[in-house]
């Protein structure tokens, strides 16, 4: 009888658990080691498998938001992380948004009782022997990061991000809110209007209130998708209005009265009980934090169910040490995924831990690593992590950048039916890719939402 091959995954958040569950459809046993709630790191709250750590939102899905194109690539793979989002989404406009605790309870479920997959509730300080998948996020736990800096004789890259606070939806005032989505697109947020006068006062307040200022402060980088509103307050008075409370397209539905300034609630279960405050993410002290939201209008008995924190998210300088099929090049059974690889994103951590978990299970099976075509997004994102230029190397999003987008030309398609051309190659070329290396692609579970893409 021949025995088979196992694999262990260390880390349960976005990118562990897409590994785990790619490498149990392949046919590998694994070993899933998560440190949660033995330990805990300073920005996970609870002991499910891809806990959110900070907003709910998987972002646009429209056919010309590279995002989208993504979303859609891991839907068609079968990804864990994007068919559970697709089944507990929460109404978010354009994006893909969901109830994060029914998100990670199904993840968990999932994994848990999957046949071939053996969870560990234990911090794995050495790297395991044997092939793995290194997925433990941008708060790794000191000893790990040590054993792999050793490893891999570089030292780890970092910068810092920051997570939104969250609002009991009861203590928001409904005189004052009101739903729309910008520019009349499904009303699925709460907005706060500012006058000029009530603007002041908050960034005056702003400015003053105290940070939580980590040691290595001054050294560290923000990364510019995720800038504390304190930063971006900082940066200049009027920052703020041209960023997060940008009030263009947020008139008032029956007045139309136009505001100096617009703060937007984000819904965050599918109660509507708790929502948070997008673009707000901050690392101001908690009670400073409290009295600067209670100065936007409509949260003036705002209750914080949940505070923004800022942390630091540590990660390999992946041009260096990374194949696109995302084994290190020096140590080819040591695959890493996530924030650590490089990527910045729930969705881009998860996409790179599923092809991660799907290589690390060809090598246990003596296949040849796969990396999907260039044209796809998750081609193009690993790629750009084998191959940026190391210096100065930031975590990357999924972007247009990455895949080829016909040049523009005059009289020729505008840059939406551009990129909509360059979702659909990209969804096509990744698709027929999924079907030359036979990949077990139904969706884990039944699914809400996002037939078209589905049947693909
Ligand atoms: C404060 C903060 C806010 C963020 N906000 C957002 C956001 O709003 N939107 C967004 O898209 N991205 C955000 N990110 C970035 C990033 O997308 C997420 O952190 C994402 O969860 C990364 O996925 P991952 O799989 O790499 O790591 P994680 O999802 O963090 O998973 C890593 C897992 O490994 C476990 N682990 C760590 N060390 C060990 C060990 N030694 N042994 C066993 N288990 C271990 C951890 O407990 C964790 O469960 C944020 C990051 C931080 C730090």
């Amino acid at each position: 009888m021949s025995v088979r091959p196992r694999l262990s995954v260390v880390g349960a958040g976005m990118a562990g658990s897409d590994a785990a569950l790619a490498a149990a459809r392949a046919g590998v046993a694994v070993d899933l080691f998560e440190m949660r709630p033995v330990k805990t790191t300073p920005a996970h709250r609870g002991a499910g498998f891809a806990e959110l750590v900070c907003s709910n939102s998987f972002g646009g899905e429209a056919r010309n938001n590279a995002k989208g194109l993504l979303q859609a690539e891991m839907l068609a793979a079968g990804g864990l992380v994007m068919s559970a989002a697709a089944a507990t989404r929460v109404p978010a406009g354009g994006a893909v948004a969901v109830d994060r605790d029914s998100f990670s309870q199904l993840v968990t479920e999932t994994l848990r009782k999957h046949p071939l997959v053996s969870v560990h509730n234990t911090e794995v300080t050495e790297l395991p022997d044997g092939v793995s998948v290194i997925a433990s996020g941008p708060l790794t736990s000191d000893a790990l990061a040590e054993s792999l800096r050793r490893r891999v004789g570089e030292p780890f890259l970092g910068f810092y991000d920051a997570a939104a606070p969250v609002i009991d939806g009861e203590s928001i005032d409904l005189d004052v809110a009101y739903r729309k989505g910008r520019y009349g697109q499904q009303a699925d947020y709460l907005n706060l209007p500012f006058t000029r006068e009530q603007y002041e006062s908050f960034i005056e307040a702003l400015s003053v209130a105290r940070k939580h200022v980590p040691h290595d402060w001054e050294r560290m980088e923000f990364f510019s998708g995720c800038m504390p509103i304190e930063e971006l307050a900082r940066r200049g008075h009027d920052t703020p209005r041209f960023g997060p409370l940008k009030p263009v397209g947020l008139e008032h539905p029956e007045s139309g009265e136009r505001f100096h300034a617009v703060a937007q609630l984000r819904q965050e279960d599918s109660a509507g009980r708790m929502w948070s405050l997008v673009g707000f993410q901050t690392g101001l002290k908690w009670g400073d934090q409290k009295e600067v939201v209670r100065l936007i209008p409509g949260l003036e008995n705002a209750e914080i169910v949940r505070y923004g924190v800022m942390h630091r998210n540590t990660y390999l300088c992946a041009p260096k040490l990374l194949e696109p099929s995302l084994a290190l090049r020096e140590h080819p059974e040591l695959y890493v995924a996530g924030v650590l690889a490089g990527t910045e994103g729930y969705l881009e951590s998860s996409a790179t831990g599923w092809l991660a978990g799907t290589n690390a299970a060809r090598r246990l099976l003596g296949l040849p690593s796969v990396v999907p075509p260039e044209t796809s997004m998750l081609g193009g994102l690993v790629r750009y992590l084998a191959t940026a230029e190391a210096a100065g190397f930031q975590p990357m999003n999924a972007n247009w950048g990455l895949v080829p987008v016909a040049a523009k030309q005059r009289g020729g398609p505008g840059k939406r039916e551009r990129r909509e051309r360059a979702y659909q190659d990209g969804l096509d070329a990744f698709v027929s890719w999924l079907g030359e290396i036979a990949v077990e692609r139904t969706p884990p579970f039944a699914l809400a939402g996002r037939a078209s893409d589905q049947a693909v």
